[in-house]
């Protein structure tokens, strides 16, 4: 990756360069080493970045950060919500976290790991919402309630038609145990057919 962008010390487009550059970001109270790359202006050398550049980086690292603890990325919490069409206050309050908690999990923000969990087994499986929902019910007015419930009772259906391993799974095991049953009656009511 190359450009030529603005540099500001130079005051005219110069052409850049990528370098990679190997920091140590604290989070959580912790020093987290995580490496870069920021684009180097050839002729003096000085770092070219805008906002949104240094925005990318410091999300990088959060990211990389929760990759190595095992928890759920920035965009893989909003995936989970949007997959929902739920609303930011709809889906803090289900989770039972406060808006502005919930809000900074969407940008970047480490969740705490008990609702890192809650939030994994929603994305497993849809009913781990319902029954967060149902126990929650009392929270939201009636008429928003019922919009809730419908749009949780959609990704549950699709959920149930899907072709996800744990599915597939799932349909199998019920399919050979209802086949099995359906053997057993059969056996029961035919002895002909034990003797045969
Ligand atoms: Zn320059």
């Amino acid at each position: 990756m190359s450009a030529n962008q603005f540099c500001s010390t130079c005051e005219t487009d110069k052409h850049l360069k990528p370098q990679a550059v190997s920091a140590e970001f604290k989070i959580k109270g912790k020093k987290f080493p995580y490496t870069y790359e920021v684009l180097v202006c050839e002729k003096c050398g000085e770092y070219v970045s805008s906002p949104a550049q240094n925005d990318e980086i410091l999300k990088g690292a959060y990211d990389a950060y929760k990759y190595a603890n095992g928890l759920l990325l920035t965009d893989d919490i909003i995936a989970i919500r949007e997959k929902y069409q739920l609303s930011l206050r709809d889906f803090s309050k289900i989770l039972g976290v406060s808006y502005i908690t919930y809000h900074r999990y969407e940008k970047g923000a480490i969740p705490d790991s008990s609702i890192n969990s809650l939030l994994v087994l929603i994305n497993e499986n849809p009913e781990n919402l319902k029954t967060l929902f149902e126990q929650s019910k009392e929270k939201f007015n009636p008429a928003i309630a019922q919009k809730i419930q419908i749009k949780i009772d959609n990704v549950v259906a699709e959920f149930s038609d899907d072709m996800c391993s744990d599915c597939h799974y799932q349909q199998y095991y019920e399919k050979t145990f209802l086949e099995r049953t359906a053997q057993m009656k059969l056996t029961i009511s035919n002895p002909y057919r034990i003797a045969n």
